[in-house]
């Protein structure tokens, strides 16, 4: 973590300025007044020990003075109030994609009417590209017409389009691709979202193979997935937003409000309210690695019956706190858990194969797909559960291995002091399994090492 810290900041700010020069511009503008550093003290404290660049907090809306388009309609008034207005009447027919072939990128689009003539122009021709081919009109069978992002994708077709929350300068503004399997057969809407952290890379591959096996001539309702929601994070491998906000505190946004929080408004406005059934798929963060678990609110009786679909599960209760997506939207009486696999900045074939697994089984349990055998052990399994901390700074090095069982008293691992050559041991407290774990790492005393769940009946009391 030390190591870190040294080495990311410079790093950092040279990439900001490469690639983002329209924020490094407001940073510098700010660093002079008392104020601006009084609240990005807030900020730091608030942010993980990742980062450390300024942060921006009275940004400017970031506005697009139309120099560039002639054909610039009234635009975005002050607070970027048209940031997710959906236009009314002029939805078009989503191109019917067969994902499982590699296919053109999604068209640039969404809704709000301040797409640009050239624009408007080349997003016909890519349109009219992808449906080259006259579609076969597939037999209705009661499925539904799914609306999203001002496309109507026909029941039994599967597409891809594209989100964005345009925050960004319109002339280089990218889209977040968003998949849609619609099925031929009526059904919930089940959403998969990864990446709400960029560095959380094991989600963005379970929605890819959970989606592109997915055949929409024989699901009942709709899969919508967005592998990657932060874009800007995942490109710089960063957890956070280029605002140096963790969007995953943000839900259900503003139209108003920070950078982050106008993009979980759009996001949450125009995706997240079309689904009757969430999953947000996570890892563990700073060098911590989960068994693949699931979070969820026990107390809340839907939430808790959505569980019951996880096949071989853990399922830890936790409440979840105000700004994540998955409170946003259980608020909304979206049903949603998180689902957490393995670690950051990795792939980790294992973790993905349980995390698919588990989303197959999910959707059988809600009668959206059939499957062809059932797995052997088909229950979750419910934990409460606790992190226990080091008492010392040092070195970790664990003794036990992710997904152990462990004893009250049992020494998880050690934290080594390399000047001292003190050894402090770190003992469970309790009869469990390590259901979370921090890699081996220098800590400082109060890490949280070792989550240990303990199995329980009605998780949450
Ligand atoms: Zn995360």
């Amino acid at each position: 973590m030390l190591f870190e810290r040294l080495r990311k900041p410079s790093h950092r700010i040279l990439l900001i300025g490469l690639v983002m020069p329209w924020l490094s511009a407001p940073v510098l503008a700010e660093t002079d007044s008392a104020k601006a550093s009084k609240q990005s003290e807030v900020l730091i404290a608030e942010l993980a020990e990742d980062e450390s660049v300024e942060d921006v907090e009275q940004s400017a809306p970031l506005q697009t003075k139309g120099k560039d388009n002639k054909a610039r309609k009234p635009e975005t008034p002050q607070g970027g109030a048209g940031i997710d207005t959906p236009s009314a009447g002029s939805r078009k027919v989503a191109p019917n994609i067969d994902l499982k072939q590699v296919a053109p990128p999604p068209e640039a689009q969404v809704s709000a009417p301040t797409d640009t003539d050239a624009d408007a122009a080349e997003s016909e021709a890519m349109a009219t590209e992808a449906v080259a081919e006259p579609e076969p009109q597939p037999e209705i069978r009661e499925g539904k017409v799914f609306t999203l992002l001002d496309n109507d994708v026909m029941p039994g077709t599967s597409t891809r389009l594209a989100w964005t929350p345009r925050i960004q300068i319109a002339g280089l503004s990218q889209t977040t691709p968003v998949l849609v399997v619609n099925g031929i057969n009526a059904g919930p809407t089940l959403c998969l979202t990864g990446a709400i952290h960029g560095d959380e890379l094991n989600g963005i591959e379970i929605i890819r193979q959970t989606m592109y096996d997915l055949n929409p001539e024989k699901l009942s309702g709709t899969v919508v997935g967005v592998p990657i929601v932060n874009l800007p994070g995942f490109q710089q491998g960063s957890r956070y937003l280029p605002d140096r906000r963790d969007l995953n505190r943000h839900f259900p946004g503003s139209p108003n409000g920070s950078l982050a929080d106008r993009i979980a408004h759009s996001l949450f406005e125009n995706v997240i309210r079309k689904c009757d059934m969430l999953v947000d798929i996570h890892t563990g963060s700073l060098k911590r690695t989960n068994l693949p678990q699931l979070r969820a609110d026990m107390n809340n009786p839907d939430v808790a019956e959505f569980t019951r679909g996880f096949d071989r599960m853990a399922v830890v209760h936790s409440s979840g706190s105000a700004g994540m997506l998955r409170t946003a939207a259980v608020e909304a009486g979206i049903r949603t858990v998180t689902l957490e696999a393995g670690e950051s900045h990795r792939i980790q074939q294992h973790q993905i194969s349980a995390g698919v697994n588990s989303l197959t089984s999910l959707m059988e349990r809600q009668g959206m797909i059939s499957r062809m055998f059932v797995w052997g052990d088909p229950e979750p399994v419910y934990y409460d559960s606790d992190w226990i901390r080091a008492d010392h700074g040092g070195i970790l090095f664990s003794e036990i291995e992710l997904g152990a069982k462990v004893s009250e008293g049992e020494i998880l691992g050690y934290v080594s002091d390399p000047i001292t050559n003190a050894q402090h041991p770190i003992r469970s407290t309790t009869d469990g399994r390590v259901i979370g774990m921090a890699v081996d790492q220098v800590v400082m005393a109060g890490f949280a090492a070792y989550h240990i769940g303990t199995e329980a009946e009605v998780p949450g009391e």
